[in-house]
């Protein structure tokens, strides 16, 4: 995508990301902060989520408040307490990235793991939705709110071997949808697919992949900045290929 943000794209705005502490999530933190967003940064890991928000500090951004939320096992009431405990600080949220996700499996269906099914539609799907419901009042305080879910070229798609994974994405697509009809006025919601991105997730996905054949988290950043900041303000109900044209599947 070419898009040019300008520098205080995000200055006056709150955006959460979820699995801020590695991947995608991590750089997007990054980046909202040093587009002058002031960020709330969600993990399950409490020392990879320090080091985030230290680093957002040492390169001048606002302190991020951050939080430990472990997606596979929150329940409805965990997602309550923890969207109090932001309100305190946070008046509102102009933004949410559910970013946050587990690979499971990639083996047939005979050969999916009912546990693990079970874990990758809890983390991707339950956890995220719960966790959704509590944080829609402080989204809809913001006058320009933005939703965004990850969805993946495997939840548009079928493809073998993609199991839980797969069916978890084409959930967090129907989400999406579902979401963006109802607030339809109040508040855009959409999805982004990152495309084969140099992370640790797509290492395991593709072990004998070369990393160096692949787009950056940094790479993919200006998809992210443009559905957080005015330029999208209209757009609702879509999913935005961050890497358009690229062919899903190994990275030759
Ligand atoms: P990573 O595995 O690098 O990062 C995943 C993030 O999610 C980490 O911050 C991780 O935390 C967090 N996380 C995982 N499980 C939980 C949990 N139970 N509770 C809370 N946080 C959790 O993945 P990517 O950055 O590659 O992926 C980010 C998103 O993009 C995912 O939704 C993925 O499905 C999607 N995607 C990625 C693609 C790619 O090629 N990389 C392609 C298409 C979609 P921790 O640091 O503790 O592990």
């Amino acid at each position: 995508m070419h898009y040019q943000p300008q520098r205080e794209l995000l200055q006056n705005r709150i955006i959460l990301v979820t699995g801020a502490s590695d991947g995608i999530g991590r750089e997007a933190a990054l980046t909202y902060a040093r587009y002058g967003a002031s960020v709330v940064l969600l993990g399950r890991n409490e020392d990879k989520l320090r080091a985030v928000a230290q680093q957002i500090q040492q390169e001048g951004g606002i302190a991020p408040q951050w939080f430990t939320l472990d997606l596979l096992t929150c329940t409805p009431e965990i997602c309550q307490q923890l969207a109090q405990k932001i309100s305190i600080h946070t008046p509102h949220l102009d933004g949410v990235l559910h970013n946050a996700g587990l690979l499971g499996d990639v083996v047939p269906m005979d050969q999916q793991k009912p546990d693990v099914w079970q874990d990758v539609m809890q983390v991707n799907v339950n956890g995220t939705f719960f966790l959704t419901q509590a944080l829609l009042p402080l989204l809809l305080k913001s006058d320009s709110g933005s939703l965004v879910f990850t969805s993946s070229s495997v939840g548009q798609q079928g493809r073998a071997n993609w199991g839980a994974y797969a069916v978890s994405k084409f959930a967090t697509e129907g989400m999406m949808q579902v979401l963006a009809e109802e607030y339809q006025s109040q508040l855009r919601v959409n999805c982004i697919n990152p495309g084969g991105t140099r992370t640790g997730m797509r290492a395991s996905a593709f072990p004998t992949e070369d990393p160096q054949k692949l787009k950056t988290p940094a790479d993919i950043m200006p998809l992210y900045l443009w559905l957080m900041g005015d330029d999208s303000r209209r757009k609702t109900g879509t999913t935005f290929d961050a890497q358009p044209g690229r062919k899903p599947g190994i990275s030759q």
